[in-house]
């Protein structure tokens, strides 16, 4: 069952990376780990296997390797958020601020459909644009964020509040404060 004091303990904190004051949070250690893969995949399949959820929408790139084991165990489609230029054929983009300059985050144009409802999920909450793009993305495809979820919040950073307060609800499995 799921123990967050061993899935904290693999988690490693990397100090002024990818900058100097920065403290990264490395969930790479987890991918190795069958035992904290199992913990962490496992808990989000048990928290929305009985949801009314039609679709998860996974974010570039760490969010990819949670939300295929989820789609793939909760027999739903999976549709992508891909960082901008990559994915072929028509698509929408949105960008966000970063601390220095701007990202875009990009989908598909037939990934998603009025009345889908979608889980969004990503790796790490820390400003909160990443999801909050996507969210916008996901609107403008007319479905609906049921939930945003991550495996760690940030919350000193505000994230996860500035996208509640938008009404749409957060979730994660750890905080680092
Ligand atoms: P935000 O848009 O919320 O400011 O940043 C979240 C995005 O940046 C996520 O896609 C996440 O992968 C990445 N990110 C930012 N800081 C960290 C961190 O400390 N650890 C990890 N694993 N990802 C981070």
């Amino acid at each position: 069952s799921y123990d967050e004091f061993y899935v904290k303990s693999v988690i490693r904190s990397l100090q002024d990376w990818p900058e100097p004051g920065v403290v990264f949070r490395d969930i790479t250690p987890i991918f190795k780990d069958p035992k904290a893969m199992r913990m962490v995949s496992d808990a989000f399949i048990q928290r929305y296997v009985d949801s009314d959820i039609t679709h998860i929408a996974c974010i570039d790139a760490r969010g990819f390797l949670f939300g295929s084991i989820m789609a793939y165990q909760l027999n739903l489609p999976l549709v992508l958020v891909r960082k901008k230029g990559k994915l072929p054929g028509e698509t929408i983009h949105q960008e966000y601020e970063l601390e220095y300059g701007t990202s875009a985050v990009e989908m598909q144009s037939d990934a998603l459909q009025a009345g889908d409802r979608v889980l969004l999920f990503d790796d790490l909450i820390a400003t909160g644009g990443t999801l909050l793009a996507a969210c916008t993305l996901i609107n403008k495809l007319g479905a609906e964020v049921i939930e945003a979820a991550a495996l760690i919040d940030l919350p000193d950073l505000q994230g996860s509040t500035r996208i509640q307060e938008l009404g749409i609800p957060v979730y994660s499995l750890l905080a680092y404060e």
